[in-house]
């Protein structure tokens, strides 16, 4: 069945018609090179530079702190990289966490390869850093602290405002991959004392391949990518205009309406939870209660396995995620559930509906009509179910 309902808006989002009508002209009338010096190239440089302005605005940075990269991975990339090597002589240890993406965890793999010491901190059940581990975790040699703004998978929001002021009190720069929370949550780089930050363009709207890295003003950080003088030395490449010009759309467009959406997605959010909690049983909430994602629901369901529902919610035209194995391409269940500490066969039987603008009140009622069936169904062809309800009759 074709999809009726798109609740993965944390894998992806369909990009935003009044984004697509602002990039059009990019690719047809002004598809100047933004380097060149003609007229036609001075509009795709105008552009590239009111994108760079929209998207600092957003998140309370100065402009010349922007730099457009291909993407939330290359950020996560070239922030960890970028510093590692540039502060090489100052220290070695990096501080993260377990539950991160895996475009900071793999690179964080690949710099302990390379010497570097990495420090993963510990969550707890709701999928919180401890500021207390963090502190007792800083070392002289400790250059740089990155903790996702929030989470992917369960939506949990760091306490980003105290992770940035106890950086800046030790004098560790502090890098936020905000790909989730750019254009959802508040996010002011000033304020939350951030050093450098993530963000991606096709999670908020805009196209695919397309994302940022702030930079603040002074912090040393060694391209990824050489070539052109383009971003200021720091990433080389023609400038992907009409997706910059999309992604400064989106960001803007997404920080106007965010109170209002965020209101309405939380009402959304918590009749989602609430009702699929009261109507099925043995299943519980993953992810913080209250400083979670506005658009975030992920909930598990005992005794079934992610991969099916998945399948049966699609015949149904629903288009959901699960950390269970099957999905993430290995035989353990997602690094995050399992940092949370749920048991495998629980975290193995996870539903991710993330719902973001597009998403009705309508779509709702025909998911919270739909998922308690499906868990039914797949409970009843379960012999460890069967097993455990014999035991308790
Ligand atoms: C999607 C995502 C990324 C990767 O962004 P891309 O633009 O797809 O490369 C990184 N971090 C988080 C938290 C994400 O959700």
């Amino acid at each position: 069945m074709a999809t009726k309902i798109y609740m993965d808006n944390a894998a992806t989002t369909p990009v935003r018609d009044e984004v697509l009508n602002t990039v059009i002209p990019y690719f047809k009338e002004y598809y100047g090179n933004a380097s060149s010096v003609y007229s036609i190239a001075k509009e795709s440089k105008k552009a590239l530079e009111k994108a760079r302005e929209q998207v600092a605005k957003g998140i309370g940075a100065k402009t010349d702190e922007i730099f457009f990269t291909a993407g939330g991975s290359e950020s996560d990339n070239m922030a960890l990289r970028g510093v590692a090597e540039a502060l090489k002589g100052k220290g070695n240890h990096i501080i993260t966490t377990k539950i991160e993406h895996h475009a900071i965890l793999h690179t964080c793999e690949y710099l302990e390869k390379q010497g570097y010491e990495v420090t993963y901190l510990s969550v707890d059940e709701f999928g919180k850093i401890s500021l207390d581990e963090l502190e007792k975790s800083i070392r002289p040699e400790t250059i740089l602290i990155s903790v996702m703004f929030a989470n992917n998978e369960i939506g949990t929001i760091q306490p980003v405002a105290e992770i940035g002021k106890l950086a800046r009190e030790k004098g560790v720069l502090f890098h936020t991959d905000a790909v989730q929370a750019v254009g959802h949550v508040l996010v002011d780089v000033e304020e939350m004392k951030i050093d450098l930050l993530s963000l991606s363009g096709h999670k908020l709207g805009a196209p695919k391949g397309v994302g940022a890295i702030y930079i603040r003003k002074g912090v040393p950080v060694q391209p990824l990518i050489f070539g052109g003088a383009q971003e200021k030395r720091k990433r080389a490449g023609t400038e992907n205009i009409p997706g910059i010009v999309g992604l400064g759309k989106a960001v803007e467009l997404a920080v106007a309406d965010m109170e209002a959406e965020t209101k309405r997605l939380v009402e959304l959010r918590d009749k989602l939870i609430s009702e699929i909690l009261a109507k099925v049983p043995e299943s519980r909430l993953n992810g913080h209660p209250t400083d979670r994602l506005p658009g975030n629901c992920n909930i598990s369901f005992a005794y079934i396995e992610g991969e099916s529902m998945l399948l049966l919610l699609d015949a149904m035209g629903i288009a959901a995620s699960s950390g269970s194995a099957c999905t993430s391409g290995s035989l353990d269940p997602s690094h995050v559930l399992m940092a949370i500490g749920l048991p495998h066969e629980i975290a193995h039987g996870s539903l991710r509906l993330t719902l973001d603008r597009i998403n009705t009140p309508e779509d709702v009622e025909y998911v919270l009509n739909k998922v308690p069936d499906v868990v039914q169904k797949l409970r009843e062809m379960s012999p460890l179910y069967e097993e455990v309800m014999n035991k308790k009759v």
